[in-house]
């Protein structure tokens, strides 16, 4: 038995055979995906996954990873934080081992990238490879994966020179794009049902680890899972708990995250968060280790109600994460969380620790709309934010880009 009838017992035959049917238009096409990692990170994640299920289709799909050495990628992220804002100006003896990695690179993969049907390019570090690939015959396919709005020109600028020669450029959500010469598609990203992180787990378990952590599992309880990143706003997440406290006396709240490890903020703002949660142990700070997926899924299904109490985020994948959990969330009003939480349906979209308090007293009111809203949740994602949808949308893209 395939992986694909795992999934179709979650989200329905029908959404599996459609996935065939689009597959038979593409049987006869070679597609290659390429990036800079084979492990670690949100894009390999989504490959890892995404082209065996393509396999599976009968899609002659491979995945090409390419190498460089620190100077590379030492590029690359520079490149990677200038694109999302950070004033960073690259040198030109970097950008010279940026462009002459992607060459030595083409040298291997361009006999197999020429006679593709579709390739995809994903993100910043292989985009020169299409330079190099004179001789292509299929379509050549910009996959961006990170928020460019408002990205520091010059460095932009420089990269798009590479980017305006491709066929099409897909962006997970409009507000993270530029402007480009060739035709823009939109793919959100979605979570795995099956993986360690979203995969169903009995109560037994669940009550476990929160004993582990010394949380009671029979109080109610609000969750946030994050980044200790001051855009996610884990002050104002305390401040919405203190207030809606005042209401559910025996409320507790549970701040879950590790940091980036390029991120030399995570411990002043972890330092910040105890300071201000120091002597009320109800609340819960867990600084919790990379790998801890099956952890982080205990407390989103442990919790009554999720917060996303964010300033700024772009799609903010423990959204749909605590959704999938059938929980409502109470999410900043910002970014792909808009679109993620349909206010009023799924759980509340709020501007202040004020308006989530508000929330939050609301739902453990009325008990019954907390359960409504996250049976909704639920039903909301398994139709538009699980990894079969994204599947679908990589099959409908390149029937529209090759017809
Ligand atoms: N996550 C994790 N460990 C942590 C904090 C978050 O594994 O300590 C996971 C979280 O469950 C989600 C992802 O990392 O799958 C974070 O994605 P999101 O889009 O919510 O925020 P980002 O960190 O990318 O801004």
């Amino acid at each position: 038995m395939g992986k694909l009838e795992f999934y179709a017992d979650i989200v329905g035959h029908d959404v599996i055979d459609h996935l065939y049917q689009l597959s038979s238009l593409l049987k006869n096409i070679k597609v290659i995906h390429v990036n800079s990692t084979r492990k670690g990170g949100g894009v390999a994640e989504i490959l890892e996954k995404l082209v065996p299920l393509s396999q599976e289709l009968g899609i002659d799909t491979k995945w090409e990873v390419i190498t460089g050495n620190e100077r590379f990628f030492h590029c690359t992220k520079s490149m990677h934080n200038a694109l999302q804002g950070n004033p960073l100006d690259i040198p030109n003896g970097l950008l010279k081992v940026y462009e002459e990695t992607n060459a030595q690179n083409a040298e291997k993969l361009c006999p197999a990238l020429e006679e593709a049907d579709v390739v995809f390019i994903h993100d910043p570090q292989p985009a020169p490879l299409l330079k190099f690939c004179p001789k292509r015959k299929g379509k050549w396919v910009w996959r961006c994966h990170i928020d460019i709005s408002r990205p520091y020109r010059p460095v932009w600028k420089y990269l798009r020179d590479f980017i305006k020669d491709y066929d099409a450029s897909i962006f997970h959500l409009a507000d993270f794009a530029q402007p480009l010469p060739h035709p823009l598609y939109l793919i959100p990203p979605s979570i795995d049902p099956l993986s360690e992180k979203n995969k169903e787990l009995e109560e037994e378990k669940v009550h476990s680890i929160y004993e582990k952590f010394n949380i009671n599992p029979e109080l109610p309880t609000i969750v946030q899972v994050s980044r200790f990143d001051r855009f996610k706003d884990p002050l104002g997440v305390i401040r919405a708990y203190r207030l809606a406290k005042e209401f559910i006396p025996s409320l507790q709240l549970i701040l879950a995250g590790g940091g980036a490890a390029d991120d030399p903020e995570t411990e002043i703002v972890l330092a910040e968060v105890k300071e201000v949660a120091s002597g009320d142990p109800n609340i819960h700070v867990l600084f919790l280790p990379p790998g801890s997926d099956r952890i982080i899924n205990a407390i989103q299904r442990g919790a009554d109600i999720i917060l996303q109490k964010s300033i700024r985020e772009g799609f903010g994948l423990t959204v749909t994460e605590g959704m999938w959990k059938g929980k409502p969330v109470i999410g900043g009003n910002t970014g792909g969380i808009r679109l993620q939480v349909i206010n009023h349906h799924t759980g509340f979209l709020v501007n202040t620790p004020e308006g989530a308090a508000l929330r939050i007293h609301y739902l453990f009111h009325y008990r019954d709309q907390l359960q409504t809203m996250g049976k909704k949740a639920r039903e909301f994602v398994r139709r538009n934010f699980l990894i079969t949808r994204h599947l679908r949308d990589y099959l409908t893209f390149m029937v529209s880009i090759i017809y």
